[in-house]
């Protein structure tokens, strides 16, 4: 059996559910995708991007000069969607982020190829998502899917369920060749997006994205996005459960599935959330995904949530929210109450805007006022 048979039995027994390889050449055509993108703006607002990171992500010698192969992995991730229980206003999490942190869960499961590798005396450098490489280009160079309109891999069989990890190494092993097939003239992911994200087939305005928005933007979100986010709170899955290549996924691997661990909600109460203080936060979301919004971003996103979903009930929870330490909340949790209307959300806003010291926040307490009707706006004493 050659090496690469073995790298890919082992792969196979750790739970990976597609395994190819290709050469360490540049990513070029999606190096040149990357850095267009980036010109016409459709990557701005994620910090951690730059021109000069997709020109070294495009390049798996960049870190690992003796690098002759490519390994990519795809492993898949619970996907659940259960029904709302009709018992007041939950909100939605991405599937991906259900589980233990991702980039833990890969990480570790790739560990014995990297050992089998360097056993050998091979270089063998791991990426799971946060590093300098282009994944989606690599997985689809190695023929593990194709690049579907909606942006994510599909896996023939599998779907877009998974999640991608590579490891370049020095090892001169047999490559795989892309697959042939296409999206065809299907564009379903394209028209469910509520927020017109997907603005050319395979191209993702990233300011529209609600993953964007409700991940990995810290700040307030802009008054046009809030009503398209939906029951959002973390990531949004609609162009994947749309997409016919998810609608007959292979069976998932159960012990695969097992090594995320214990699960989070996938659709959590709302007012619930919206009284965790920062030790409820931690101990509620330490280990997943969701811990990157931070409490006051997570917060964020279920204001907006409840002001979408538009429920008169809500209108206690969102008062205390008002009176959040962060101002990020108050004024998101004034958004929505401006949402649900109404004389207990008025009464409510109009005690916040005595109180309120925060320019922003002063300023959505205000317009929120004026989407409950009008009312003459008193100045702070
Ligand atoms: S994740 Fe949601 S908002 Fe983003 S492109 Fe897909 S459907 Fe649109
Ligand atoms: S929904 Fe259709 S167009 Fe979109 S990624 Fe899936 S197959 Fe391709």
């Amino acid at each position: 059996m050659s090496l690469t048979q073995e790298v890919k039995r082992r792969a196979t027994e750790l739970g990976f559910c597609a395994v190819g390889v290709t050469g360490a050449e540049r990513f070029s055509e999606a190096e040149t995708a990357a850095v267009n993108r980036t010109r016409q703006g459709l990557m701005d607002g994620l910090s951690w991007w730059s021109e000069a990171r997709a020109h070294a992500s495009a390049d798996p010698r960049r870190a690992t000069p003796d690098a002759r192969s490519v390994i990519a992995l795809a492993f898949p991730h619970p996907v659940v969607n259960p029904p709302s229980p009709s018992d007041g206003p939950r909100g939605r999490i991405a599937a991906y982020a259900l589980g233990r942190d991702y980039h833990d869960v890969l990480l570790e499961r790739m560990q014995p190829l990297v050992a089998m590798l360097r056993e050998r005396g091979h270089v063998a450098k791991t990426y799971v998502d946060h590093g300098w490489m282009l994944d989606r280009a690599a997985a689809a160079r190695a023929g593990l899917g194709w690049l579907g309109k909606n942006t994510n891999l599909l896996i023939p069989g599998v779907g877009s369920s998974v999640l991608l990890a590579e490891i370049i190494t020095s090892a001169e092993l047999e490559t795989d060749a892309p697959v042939k097939k296409t999206c065809g003239s299907c564009d379903a992911c394209m028209r469910v997006c509520p927020t017109g994200a997907l603005v050319e087939p395979g191209v993702l305005d990233n300011r529209r994205c609600i993953s964007f928005w409700t991940i990995e933007h810290r700040g307030v979100i802009p008054l046009d996005i809030r009503p398209l986010i939906g029951d959002w709170i973390f990531g949004c899955d609609l162009c994947q459960e749309i997409c016919p290549v998810n609608a007959r996924p292979a069976t998932p691997d159960t012990q695969a599935l097992e090594a995320f661990g214990p699960m989070i909600e996938a659709r959590p109460r709302l007012e619930e959330l919206l009284a965790l203080d920062d030790d409820g936060f931690r101990a509620r979301f330490r280990n997943s995904a969701v811990w990157r919004t931070r409490r006051s971003g997570l917060l964020r996103n279920v204001c907006i949530a409840l002001g979408n979903i538009a429920d008169r009930g809500s209108v206690p929870a969102l008062a205390v929210a008002l009176d959040d330490g962060e101002p990020l909340v108050r004024g998101h949790a004034a958004w929505a109450l401006g949402r649900l209307g109404g004389a207990a959300a008025r009464a409510q806003l109009e005690q916040a805007l005595r109180r309120e010291t925060d320019a922003w926040v002063r300023d959505e307490c205000a317009q929120a006022l004026q989407a409950c009707g009008p009312l003459v706006v008193p100045s702070v004493v």
